[in-house]
């Protein structure tokens, strides 16, 4: 695998009112980058803060040319802050890494050694989070769904915290999709794909930002945008609520003509369900059936309008002529 003789590797830091983090992110992002003998340039964006953020990339960008900025112009969103950023880099690898010192920019270098051994996509594994109980607990649970209702393989308990060779920025980058969850697309895009194990830290200083409402929002996107499982929701629960009406239409009719089998129970016919019953019943089930065949198109539009590539190619031998 050959890698560019001196290459530049981009770092991209999606920054919403880190002002407490920033200075020691700074100091500590500069002193692991530069323990690496190659190049590197470092994207913040500022992702609409209200503190002084915006200030503090400034004046880091105007101290170190290598360093730069960007600021939205309203609050977006940490995954598109991250889109960004990768859409700024210019290195011959990207890595993203959180502003608040949860991912240790000192393992970076591990990061790039895995990609300069041939690897397309490094991406970090925690082992063990600082973060609260609760939040630990959704996330497991989150992992654990997503693995049963995803359509491809995404790997559990991995962040944002990531190294994408250049060839795959541009992919990411130009899929047209809103909604995006990277981590879902960083699998999706395949190629050569390597986890690494890290600890994962409590943040340095303030709060994290991702309330409970935008994880929440987040694992929305991931299942919506990797799984139409949801959306065959309605067949199955209709298929499932017209059998159950057939069968018991089919018993209590029988029960209706045989009354002495229900003697022993203590029962007359009147503990049967009434026909009307039944035929509510099954007529949901076919109304739930009809909105799944619905859903089924739905889901292919979805599918189009997501226009994501149908295949991605990664090498061809061929012969010249
Ligand atoms: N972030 C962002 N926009 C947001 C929320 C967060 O750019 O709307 C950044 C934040 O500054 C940090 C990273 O995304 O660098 C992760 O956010 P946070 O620490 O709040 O999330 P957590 O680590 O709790 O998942
Ligand atoms: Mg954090």
């Amino acid at each position: 695998m050959s890698r560019p003789q001196d290459p530049l590797i981009s770092v991209i830091v999606p920054c919403y009112n880190e002002e407490e983090a920033l200075p020691i992110l700074f100091q500590r992002l500069e002193a692991a980058m530069r323990s690496w003998p190659g190049r590197h340039e470092v994207i913040c964006i500022d992702d609409g803060s209200n503190d002084r953020t915006w200030a503090l990339i400034q004046s880091q960008a105007a101290a170190l040319p290598h360093w730069r900025g960007h600021a939205f112009s309203r609050n977006f969103g940490h995954q598109a802050a991250v889109s960004a950023g990768l859409a700024k880099a210019r290195g011959d690898a990207a890595v993203v890494i959180d502003a608040d010192l949860q991912d240790p920019p000192e393992e970076l270098v591990r990061f790039i050694n895995e990609w300069q051994a041939g690897y397309d996509v490094v991406y970090g594994v925690r082992e063990s989070r600082d973060d609260p109980a609760l939040k630990q607990a959704l996330a497991w649970v989150f992992y654990r769904i997503m693995e049963k209702l995803a359509s491809i393989h995404i790997p559990p308990d991995s962040g944002d915290f990531a190294l994408f060779d250049r060839k795959v920025v541009d992919i990411i980058t130009r899929l047209p999709e809103r909604s995006r969850y990277l981590r879902g697309l960083r699998s999706w895009v395949g190629f050569r794909q390597k986890a690494l194990v890290f600890k994962r830290h409590a943040r340095a200083a303030g709060q994290a930002h991702y309330t409970l409402r935008a994880s929440l929002q987040l694992a929305l996107d991931g299942v919506f945008s990797f799984s139409t499982v949801p959306l065959r929701l309605a067949t199955y629960l209709g298929f499932g609520l017209c059998g159950i009406a057939l069968g018991l239409a089919g018993t209590s009719l029988l029960l209706r003509q045989w009354p002495a089998a229900l003697a022993p129970l203590g029962l007359g016919p009147e503990a049967l369900p009434s026909s009307l019953a039944l035929a509510v019943a099954l007529f949901s089930g076919v109304q739930l059936v009809c909105m799944g065949v619905l859903g089924e198109y739905l889901g292919r539009i979805y599918d189009e309008v997501k226009a994501r590539p149908t295949w991605i190619i990664a090498r061809s031998a061929e012969d010249p002529h």
